[in-house]
C-alpha cells in the first residue's frame, strides 16, 4: 500500500505531496501539466497525434500548446491562485523527451523561480536513458515510463514504428529496441533514487494477460507504483485500434486485472486519466480558468 507507516521516510517525503503517487495526497493536493512537447519519437496504435498523447492523459483531448516562457508564467499564476499545487507535470502533448530542449528550458524557468514546486515528467522510454542526468539535475523525483510489453512480439502489435538513430524502425525490431530502452532507463532512474510510475494501457486480445509479466519485470527493476489504464477506443479519435473496431477492456476485467497484479506492488487505482495542460485536483479540471490569455492578463 502506500500508506506511510509501511514506507521508508525518505520514500513518503517524496509521496506525501504528490497526487499521483499517494491516494491520501489526491485528495488535498493539486497538480498541473503543461503542453510543451509537441514532438514523439514512436507511434502507438492507441494514439492519434491531433490529440495529446495518450499515455498520461484522456484520449480525444487536444490541449493548449504552449512556449516554454509561456509555461512558466501560466506556473508562477496557477501557484499564486491554488497553494494546493504541489506538482508540474509535463505529459505531451507528444512525448516530454522527444522535446528535450522545450520540456527542461521549463523546468529550467520554473526550478528557478518556484524552487519548491515538484518537477514530474512522462515518457514512453526511448529516450529516457539519454536524459537521466538532467532529470536530477533538476530533482526532478518523479517520472512516470508507460510500459505496455517486456516481449517485442506482443510489442509489434502495438508500436508500428519507432524513430531511433534517425531512422523510423518497424516491426519486432521497433518493439525490441523501446523495450531494452524502457528497462535501462527504469533500472537507470530506480538507481539515482527517482520514483518511478509506470504507466500500462491494457488492451484486450493484445496485451491483457500478458501485463501481469509487465507487472513482475517492472517491479523487479524498483518501480514504485504500477498503474493500469483501460484502453479508451473511440472511432471518432481515428486511432488504429478504434478504426480497426479494437474494444477497451470492461470495469470488471481491469479489476481482475488490477486484483491479480496486487500483492505484487503498489497498484493505481485513483488515476482519472487527465489532460495534458490539467490543472486542479484529480479529477477535477480547472484548464479553463488558466487559458494563455486570462494567464497573460494576470501580473
Ligand atoms: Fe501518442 Fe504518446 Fe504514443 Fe507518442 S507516446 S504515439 S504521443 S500515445
Ligand atoms: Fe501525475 Fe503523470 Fe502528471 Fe506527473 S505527469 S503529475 S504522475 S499525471
Amino acid at each position: 500500500s502506500t500508506a506511510p507507516e509501511d514506507m521508508d521516510p525518505a520514500v513518503w517525503e517524496k509521496v506525501k505531496n504528490h497526487p499521483c503517487y499517494s491516494e491520501e495526497a489526491h485528495h488535498h493536493y493539486a497538480r498541473m501539466h503543461v503542453a510543451v512537447a509537441p514532438a514523439c519519437n514512436i507511434q502507438c496504435n492507441y494514439c492519434n497525434r491531433k490529440y495529446d498523447c495518450a499515455n498520461e492523459s484522456r484520449p480525444g483531448v487536444v490541449s493548449e500548446k504552449l512556449t516554454p516562457e509561456q509555461a512558466s508564467r501560466k506556473v508562477l499564476a496557477v501557484a499564486s491562485t491554488i497553494p494546493q499545487m504541489t506538482v508540474l507535470g509535463i505529459a505531451g502533448p507528444g512525448d516530454p523527451l522527444a522535446n528535450p530542449e522545450k520540456t527542461f528550458k521549463t523546468f529550467d524557468l520554473i526550478f528557478n523561480a518556484a524552487p519548491d514546486i515538484k518537477l514530474c515528467l512522462s515518457t514512453n522510454g526511448l529516450s529516457l536513458p539519454d536524459h537521466v542526468e538532467t532529470i536530477k539535475k533538476y530533482n526532478v523525483d518523479h517520472v512516470t515510463i508507460t510500459i505496455n510489453m517486456v516481449d517485442p512480439e506482443v510489442g509489434q502489435h502495438i508500436y508500428p514504428w519507432i524513430y531511433w538513430n534517425h531512422k523510423r524502425v518497424t516491426g519486432i525490431e521497433a518493439a525490441r529496441i523501446l523495450h531494452e530502452r524502457q528497462m535501462l532507463g527504469l533500472e537507470m532512474l530506480t538507481a539515482a533514487g527517482i520514483l518511478c510510475k509506470v504507466n500500462s494501457v491494457m488492451i484486450p486480445g493484445i496485451n491483457d494477460k500478458h501485463l501481469v509479466e509487465v507487472n513482475k519485470a517492472v517491479k523487479s527493476r524498483g518501480a514504485f507504483l504500477h498503474n493500469i489504464m483501460p484502453l479508451i477506443s473511440a472511432p471518432e479519435h481515428g486511432t488504429v485500434f478504434g478504426l480497426n473496431g479494437q474494444r477497451g477492456p470492461t470495469a470488471q476485467e481491469l479489476k481482475a486485472l488490477q486484483d491479480s497484479c496486487e500483492g505484487e506492488m503498489n497498484m493505481m487505482r485513483h488515476c482519472r486519466q487527465c489532460r495534458a495542460d490539467a490543472v486542479g485536483l484529480l479529477g477535477e479540471d480547472r484548464s479553463s480558468e488558466f487559458s494563455t490569455e486570462k494567464v497573460m492578463e494576470m501580473d
